[in-house]
């Protein structure tokens, strides 16, 4: 075991930003954390880089307890959400920087320089200006700066959020092979979770300052411990045991997705469609089923308007198993 965080609880003031949790990170595992603003994503990370006191409990690594190592002692990486590279100095220089911190040979270090910038698909950047990068560059930086020292732990704080969507999607993508291809071990903190699906081997839920599950990804995206979550994880719609019977045949308390039901001409339900939206690449259709409204899907290709009456499938993948 690497990492473990032990009744970890962190107070500015009268506020408890983290309250009680525990969490272990192993030996090259990727754990996101992931939760709504506010609810201590960043405060529990900030503590477990050293940079906040905790009020109780303990962060250790491999059974050391981390409480009398400063910052800079921990041998972990840190990146935020907007890079905090330094503006005057290049990319080589702003990569170089924890290593000449700790010492390293200008031999080494350039040659280490190289081998991140081609991971992280800057090659040939070394003597670029980090202000004439675009955001996305900026980032790849950062997490090369981060990864030179080879941190025992790498902390990344929403490293994503401050680009667009097209590219925060891609980079998510890139951000997850990297971080394989380097073997790092990591706890990054998202507040999205297709973000936090794509780049973690498991996820850590987080509401108000405590962590309400753990798991493997697609084990938290089918089955969210409660309906909180489920309605965090894109659950408009929670159906107790019956009417979740009667709709969808499942006999237990479910979070419908909004792709939990499609129009399908061979479904066995009726509905009337009563708003249609486009989005990127499907339609979402308010429907009625049996007086109540639910959200649905429809191919792009001849949607059906409001008005019409439609047949609905039920896609399993679009609905969840609530506790
Ligand atoms: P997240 O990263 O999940 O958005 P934070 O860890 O930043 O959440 O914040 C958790 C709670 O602690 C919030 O209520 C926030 O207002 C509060 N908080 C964060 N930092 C400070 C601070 N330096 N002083 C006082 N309160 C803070
Ligand atoms: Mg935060």
């Amino acid at each position: 075991m690497a990492l473990r965080v032990a009744g970890l609880t962190v107070r500015y003031g009268d506020v408890t930003a983290v309250s009680g949790v525990d969490l272990d990170i192993a030996d090259g595992e990727v754990v996101a954390l992931l939760g709504p603003s506010g609810c201590g994503k960043s405060t529990l990370l900030r503590a477990v880089a050293g940079l906040e006191p905790p009020s109780g409990g303990a962060v250790s690594w491999d059974g050391a307890d981390l409480a009398g190592t400063p910052v800079h002692r921990r041998g972990f990486g840190l990146v935020f959400q907007d890079g905090q590279l330094f503006p005057h100095r290049d990319v080589a220089g702003n990569v170089a920087f924890g290593m000449r911190m700790a010492g390293a040979e200008r031999e080494a270090r350039d040659k280490r320089v190289d081998e991140l910038l081609e991971l992280v698909g800057l090659a040939g950047y070394r003597r670029r200006r980090v202000t004439e990068l675009s955001g996305g560059e900026q980032q790849r930086v950062a997490l090369a700066r981060a990864l030179a020292p080879r941190p025992k732990l790498l902390l990344l704080d929403e490293p994503l959020s401050a680009l667009d969507r097209a590219l925060r999607e891609q980079l998510a993508v890139d951000l997850a092979r990297l971080l394989r291809e380097a073997g790092a071990t990591a706890l990054v903190v998202t507040h999205d979770h297709d973000e936090a699906f794509t780049l973690a081997d498991r996820v850590a839920v987080m509401r108000a300052g405590r962590i309400t599950q753990v798991g493997a990804p697609t084990e938290v995206w089918r089955r969210p411990a409660d309906v909180d979550t489920a309605r965090f994880l894109g659950c408009g719609r929670v159906l107790n045991p019956e009417a979740a019977r009667e709709l969808v045949g499942v006999d237990a308390r479910v979070g419908l997705r909004s792709t939990a039901l499609r129009v399908d001409p061979a479904g066995p339900l009726t509905a009337d469609v009563l708003e249609r939206v486009h989005r990127r690449d499907h339609v979402r259709l308010l429907v009625c089923v049996d007086g109540e409204e639910f959200e649905a899907v429809a191919p792009v290709a001849g949607p059906p308007s409001p008005g019409d009456r439609v047949r609905l499938a039920v896609d399993h993948d679009g609905i969840a198993l609530i506790g």
